[in-house]
């Protein structure tokens, strides 16, 4: 009787230890083969679909809420469009903070939003104001406003040449010949110190003081709705225009890339 007690607590003992090791080796086994389970992407999924509208972050010195204004943006990252209330997207999420060390979860949390910030900011076109010889005058024709003065209406040269071949690119894959017009291209220093006082209330992220304007290979190009504000409902009707989604798969094949936070901003980086 004693030895089966004894069989039956060493048994139950074998099984509790067995199963603690194994619940314990359990996170860092799926780390390694890199498999979350379903019920970790469900609840990520979940929590994604809160913080798409209400994460708080702050950028060019401003409070920011949600990250839904970069869905295209964050599809392009993880390599597929996903709704963010799905299971692939939490993984594509999962797979991301894996490759970047965070902690894995699914989630699209603050930190893992603010690393995908400081990967779409990194790169970005600074500095070296553009020479007379670099930039050509563009036609008017290329222009949103047909009207736009000719001291604005210069562009990089090769910068140029990129987007013409963009833009017949677009063209050809239906985009409609209102959007992708050129709203801003070369900006000197004097004219953009002019703009900083006629609005100086559009914050850091408004209007740079070391703008990528001045070396001609920044493009604003219209994608809908008011031309450039940075309000969130004028950027969600932009986001949502086939030129910008289109620009979001392509103008990487042309040597442009964007400027996340607007998204009308394109810079010429071949
Ligand atoms: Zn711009």
């Amino acid at each position: 009787m004693v030895g089966r007690i004894f069989s039956v607590f060493a048994l139950s003992m074998m099984i509790m230890f067995g199963h603690l090791r194994v619940a314990n080796a359990a996170p860092e086994m799926k780390a390694e083969a890199g498999w979350p389970s379903a019920g970790l992407l469900d609840a990520a999924a979940s929590q994604n679909l809160v913080l798409k509208t209400n994460l708080q972050w702050f950028f060019g010195g401003r409070a920011q809420r949600g990250w839904y204004l970069y869905t295209p943006l964050i599809g392009r990252l993880l390599g597929g469009d996903h709704d963010a209330g799905s299971r692939e997207f939490a993984e594509g999420i999962y797979r991301w903070q894996q490759a970047y060390g965070l902690n894995s979860t699914g989630v699209l949390d603050r930190d893992t939003w603010m690393s995908m910030v400081v990967f779409f900011q990194a790169g970005r076109a600074k500095g070296q104001v553009a020479t007379r010889d670099s930039l050509i005058l563009a036609p008017e024709s290329d222009f949103y406003d047909a009207a736009r003065p000719l001291e604005l209406r210069y562009v990089d040269r090769e910068a140029y040449a990129a987007y013409k071949r963009m833009i017949d690119a677009a063209a050809e894959a239906g985009t409609r010949a209102a959007y992708l017009k050129i709203v801003s291209a070369f900006r000197s220093p004097a004219y953009q110190a002019a703009l900083r006082r006629n609005s100086p209330n559009s914050g850091r992220a408004g209007l740079a003081i070391n703008s990528p304007h001045f070396t001609g290979r920044a493009l604003d190009l219209y994608v809908g709705a008011e031309p450039v504000s940075t309000s969130d409902p004028n950027r969600l009707i932009q986001i949502n225009s086939p030129a910008y989604q289109w620009l979001v798969k392509n103008a990487h094949r042309f040597g442009f890339h964007p400027y996340f936070y607007e998204p009308w901003h394109w810079e010429y980086r071949p």
